[in-house]
């Protein structure tokens, strides 16, 4: 995979070669954007493309590609992997000693692992033209791994390039933010959700994985999109009943807001155009219905409000049985009263 095959991410991707072929290559970038929309696909690649050693207009560089390339009739790709040489097929086999790639254990990003970063990045490049770190859910650092992570972009190491990707961007210090080129990534349209999921489900799969992945066809490919739909409305059941709290991590707290806030958008949806076409959860038509029976546009609104504002305070570690119970006060004053 290389540039040229990254779907619906052309704003990105333009604005990547473009800094390639300016040879205008900062320090540290910041790829910003919701998950499962193509930031880590479009990190490696850039590092694939910076590392590559047939792009660009160097001439030994041209005079190694047409050595290396398996059609030497074939144009050498400008500014893009070409997909054959030793650095491109090292780094798809995540072999390339100049390459490294970070993600959380346990949903953490702990300070061994900047430290193990920084030690990387100390030494040359043993063979690419520049040592690359990918650091994924950049956020994930805690406060120790941050501070220290934040000295490594003071005074970056010659030769890095540092690559954060984040999908919560305000979670992570203003200082570490103000140290990177931000590159923003959108969701994808219907269309390019449907070029990236052709051939990878069924017919029937696809359709609701389409609406519910919302311009995230990462999450419709790597998760139970369906199955987790159908969990959450099991647990908005059980707390308009008044059951005990059922969410197992705050993970789960968070997918279940996320949830219930598509869930609500589809509410007022309902109810102000009453077409099932119209909604995400154009299967459950009929229970939005009856859910929207007895609250008016605006408490739909009140209600979206409320259940935003309570995602965002999760991030303070909200005592989980509380969180419940308020909820669903909350949704049985909006929806029940
Ligand atoms: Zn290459």
């Amino acid at each position: 995979m290389s540039f040229k095959d990254i779907i619906g991410q052309g704003k990105a991707v333009n604005m990547l070669q473009g800094i390639l072929k300016r040879d205008r290559l900062a320090g540290a970038y910041l790829f910003c954007g919701e998950s499962g929309i193509g930031k880590k696909a479009t990190a490696i690649n850039f590092v694939k493309a910076v590392n590559c050693l047939n792009t660009g207009k160097d001439p030994d560089n041209l005079l190694l590609g047409l050595l290396q390339s398996p059609d030497p009739q074939s144009p050498i790709p400008d500014f893009d992997a070409c997909e054959v040489c030793d650095s491109c097929q090292k780094i798809n086999a995540g072999t390339h000693p100049d390459v490294v790639m970070i993600a959380p254990e346990e949903r953490i990003i702990k300070i061994e692992e900047i430290r193990a970063i920084e030690e990387t990045l100390s030494f040359r490049p043993f063979e690419g033209k520049k040592k690359a770190v990918i650091v994924d859910d950049a956020d994930s650092m805690n406060p120790p791994a941050a501070n220290a992570f934040l000295k490594t972009l003071e005074e970056p190491p010659e030769d890095s390039l540092i690559i954060l990707i984040t999908s919560r961007p305000d979670r992570l210090p203003a200082t570490i933010r103000s140290r990177c080129s931000r590159i923003t990534f959108h969701t994808h349209s219907l269309t390019s959700c449907r070029d990236i999921l052709k051939n990878k489900m069924n017919d029937n799969e696809a359709a609701l994985a389409l609406k519910l992945s919302l311009g995230r066809p990462g999450i419709a490919l790597s998760s139970d999109i369906r199955g987790d739909r159908d969990w959450f409305v099991n647990l908005l059941r059980a707390m308009t009943q008044a059951e005990k709290d059922s969410w197992a991590s705050r993970e789960e707290m968070e997918k279940w807001f996320d949830l219930a806030l598509m869930f609500t958008r589809d509410l007022a949806v309902y109810k102000i155009s009453g077409k099932a076409s119209h909604l995400i959860n154009e299967d459950l038509a009929e229970t939005l219905g009856k859910l929207g029976k007895s609250v008016d546009v605006q408490g739909i609104i009140d209600l979206y409000k409320e259940l935003n504002f309570i995602k965002s305070m999760l991030l303070f570690n909200l005592n989980k049985s509380l969180t419940w119970n308020y909820t669903a006060s909350l949704l049985r004053k909006e929806l029940y009263s």
